[in-house]
């Protein structure tokens, strides 16, 4: 069963709302590269946010890195990627559109059905040259990848974090792949962002830990919301297996173009630090203080896309609803993830309402990412508010004014309450961490 939502409708949202646009767009645009706006770029913010509290803040047997995106071009060597990096392509003899041979179906151009060239190993790393004069300059690469700032800083971690096995090292930052074929939006682009865990363990514990991290890895987008029946596991076959893996899970989407890879989780198994060892000439190991043994880790690797991520999170938060014969759109986004997390609603722009309401925005907006709207009717302002998926909505109306308490409205339920201002601030945070709260006591000191 497809989603129920096409990617147009998502495309059309990003763009009305200010979530995503397409990349130098006053320029015609360029091919497969997309910029976050204001609105998304909070999303994909607390995106980030919440991979990196899962995975690093909240345990004490990962660290964080940051490492640069450029790198010794040695590294690509060691790792393979400047030999095995690569994706069959073909060429159609008539149209000349070139394509990914693994990923077309039948024996002509897609196209315009004409005869395709023999494939030819097409590497994906983009290339440039570093230093001020060409002919000089050596060649490097844009990474691929994250994974090998990991590994190459494998040592400078180990001896400087005081930590002891198995112990993650993770890191988020962009990645570049010269795709053949990109497309769907921002789910296969030239310029993407990754997050990484390279977790290191003791060799003969890697299938236990392959196993935990894929339950841990699929519970995070189910706990951000996802619905678990658009998630599934799949197994990589002995011949799917990339040149480092002895063992591979991908998590599936179900995206508008059907089951598609949102993540993978690989048995890395020792390739990498080996490989590292052999080509710089450093001894990349462990020593176990307490059981008297060196050896090489062995590294699982769960390793997600920002921007697939989000695009994943946007097309399940999507609905159409019908409210009182009205349609409404919703992003049913988790609370941790709208980029607004509330609105500041006046009723209208009236110079009465307006200083509580500034007072309002000016009390919550250091706690919460908080907008102030009081341009158009209220009913364009909530639709607004919906369409970006921010959880509560605060109106002031003139009543407001006698009795000091303000509307909150809830995104999905719809449900409204009135609540004293001097309460509004701890209300929201109870309700954005999740918790309920019972307005009930406030009425009774009211009523007093
Ligand atoms: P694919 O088979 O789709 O090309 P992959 O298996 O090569 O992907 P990995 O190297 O496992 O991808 O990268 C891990 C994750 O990084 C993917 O699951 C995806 O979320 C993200 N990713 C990889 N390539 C791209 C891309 N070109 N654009 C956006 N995200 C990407």
């Amino acid at each position: 069963m497809p989603a129920k939502v096409d990617m147009d409708k998502i495309v059309s949202l990003c763009k009305r709302r200010g979530l995503i646009f397409p990349s130098s767009e006053i320029y015609g645009g360029l091919a497969s590269c997309w910029d976050y706006g204001p609105m998304g770029v909070e999303l994909k913010r607390n995106v980030r946010d919440a991979w990196w509290k899962s995975i690093v803040h909240e345990r004490d047997d990962v660290v964080g890195l940051d490492t640069s995106i450029m790198m010794h071009p040695g590294v690509w060597a060691a790792s393979g990627h400047i030999d095995s990096f690569t994706d069959p392509l073909v060429e159609c003899k008539s149209c000349h559109l070139r394509w990914r041979a693994d990923a077309i179906e039948g024996q002509g151009c897609p196209k315009c059905g004409g005869e395709l060239t023999e494939p030819r190993m097409f590497n994906l790393m983009f290339k440039t040259s570093m230093g001020p004069v060409e002919e000089e300059a050596s060649t490097i690469y844009l990474r691929p990848e994250t994974a090998q700032g990991i590994f190459v800083n494998f040592d400078n971690v180990i001896t400087t974090s005081r930590k002891k096995l198995p112990l993650g090292i993770a890191q988020i930052g962009k990645s570049f792949r010269n795709e053949i074929t990109t497309g769907n939006f921002i789910f296969r682009t030239r310029e993407f962002e990754h997050m990484e865990l390279e977790y290191f363990v003791k060799p003969g514990t890697d299938e236990e830990w392959l196993d935990y991290w894929v339950k841990e890895r699929f519970d995070w987008y189910v706990k951000l919301g996802v619905r678990k029946e658009n998630l599934r596991l799949r197994q990589h076959g002995k011949d799917e297996l990339a040149h480092y893996a002895r063992d591979c899970y991908d998590i599936e989407y179900l995206f508008p173009m059907g089951w598609s890879e949102l993540e993978g989780i690989a048995n890395r198994g020792d390739f990498d630090l080996i490989q590292h060892a052999k080509y710089s000439g450093r001894e990349l190991s462990y020593y176990d203080a307490e059981a008297g043994e060196k050896y090489v880790p062995y590294v699982i690797e769960p390793s997600a896309g920002v921007d697939r991520s989000v695009l994943a999170f946007l097309i399940d938060a999507y609905d159409e609803e019908e409210i009182e014969g009205e349609k409404r759109t919703v992003l049913h986004l988790h609370r941790s993830l709208a980029p607004v997390k509330v609105a500041v609603l006046p009723l209208s722009r009236n110079e009465k309402l307006t200083p509580l309401a500034k007072e309002i925005f000016n009390k919550l907006c250091p706690s919460f990412v908080t907008d102030y709207d009081d341009s158009q009717s209220i009913g364009r302002r909530y639709r607004r508010q919906d369409e970006i998926g921010t959880p509560f909505c605060v109106t002031i109306d003139f009543e407001s004014l006698e009795d000091k308490q303000v509307t909150i409205r809830e995104r999905d339920s719809l449900a409204q309450i009135r609540v004293p201002v001097g309460e509004l601030g701890k209300i929201l945070e109870a309700k954005l961490k999740g918790e309920s709260f019972d307005v009930s006591p406030l009425w009774a000191t009211r009523e007093k």
